[in-house]
């Protein structure tokens, strides 16, 4: 066996899973020699980096970098997919809600020729309800207005060839939103489904908020279809406010109740002034993006690594 394996666990808070997350992934990795584990802390403010230093004091497979702070999941793991060495680079969750022992499936796949090979979480009844209908709702949005097709389901859990990764390696988006840009790239595509599990220790990092940032991140770093949906619901509200126009005409000349009218103009201009701070805020979350973007920031900051 000659190719070598990465594995890129971004972790942010994830103290109790680093030690049962090791040892399960170094029983599936005996099997390839050649690997190396890449822990990227995010900005952990508890004992995960410590756990991770001292696993790699014993394990010369473990290779670690520290982020100077929290840069959220996504730029964790594009640190990660940057430093991995590996001839296949392979993402997966601390938490143990994505299986181990799927790896070996994804190499199988990944040695018939296919470049990505992406997992989809099958019937979720593990996860929480209310998960399951932000996660449905958000791929169904993000289909419907953006240009990409992102399958329901799919986790950040899977397999790059060493091309994809180098592709990978030329974005600097500040709004990363790897779930979109992989089905971009193209490259011979597969995909294999898993359970996943329950989260073995710990609370999840996504909250409301955060998933409507990253569903609306999602959203606005592929399209700009919502931009072109303003512009329709401005001309459906103008029209329908010029055919009211016109039934006031005729009350006013063709009939005796012509009341002075408060509450209609008082609703009207509500309604509309409500539409038009939306518009606004479509507006400026692009303009937003392109402010940011446009400082080419770099989108982490390494404090510390083991290589
Ligand atoms: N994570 C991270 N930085 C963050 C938030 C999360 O690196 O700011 C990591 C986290 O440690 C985990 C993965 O991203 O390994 C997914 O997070 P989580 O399990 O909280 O998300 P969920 O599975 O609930 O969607
Ligand atoms: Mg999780």
């Amino acid at each position: 066996m000659t190719f070598s394996v990465s594995v890129v666990i971004p972790c942010h808070n994830e103290e109790d899973n680093i030690e049962i997350l090791y040892s399960r992934l170094t029983e599936v990795l005996s099997a390839y020699p050649r690997h190396e584990l890449l822990f990227v802390d995010d900005g952990s403010t508890d004992h995960t980096l410590q756990k991770i230093t001292r696993l790699a004091e014993n394990d010369n497979h473990i290779h670690y970098l520290s982020l100077s702070r929290n840069f959220g999941h996504q730029h964790a793991l594009k640190a990660g997919l940057d430093h991995a060495s590996g001839d296949c680079v392979i993402s997966l969750d601390a938490d143990l809600q994505h299986p181990p022992a799927l790896i070996p499936l994804l190499i199988d796949r990944w040695q018939e020729g296919y470049e990505v090979v992406n997992t989809l979480r099958g019937a979720q009844k593990s996860l929480p309800l209310f998960k399951r209908i932000t996660s449905a709702l958000f791929y169904k949005s993000i289909n419907r207005l953006s240009s990409v097709e992102i399958n329901a389901g799919m986790a950040d859990f899977r397999l790059l060839d060493r091309k994809v990764v180098d592709a990978l390696k030329q974005f600097n988006e500040n709004y990363l939103f790897l779930r979109g840009l992989i089905p971009w790239l193209g490259f011979r595509q597969t995909s294999v489904a898993f359970e996943p599990a329950e989260r073995n220790a710990g609370t999840t990092k996504y909250h409301f908020t955060r998933m409507l940032r990253l569903g609306l991140d999602g959203v606005t770093s592929f399209s700009s279809k919502p931009l072109y949906l303003s512009i329709a619901v401005g001309v459906v509200i103008a029209a329908v406010a010029f055919l009211y126009g016109l039934y006031a005409v005729y009350v006013h000349f063709f009939t005796d109740n012509a009341l002075p009218g408060w509450t209609s103009i008082t609703a009207s201009v509500l309604f509309i002034g409500g539409l038009q701070l939306i518009m606004l805020g479509i507006t400026g979350i692009y303009l937003g993006k392109l402010f940011i973007e446009n400082k080419r920031r770099p989108n982490y900051i390494i404090s510390r690594k083991n290589f």
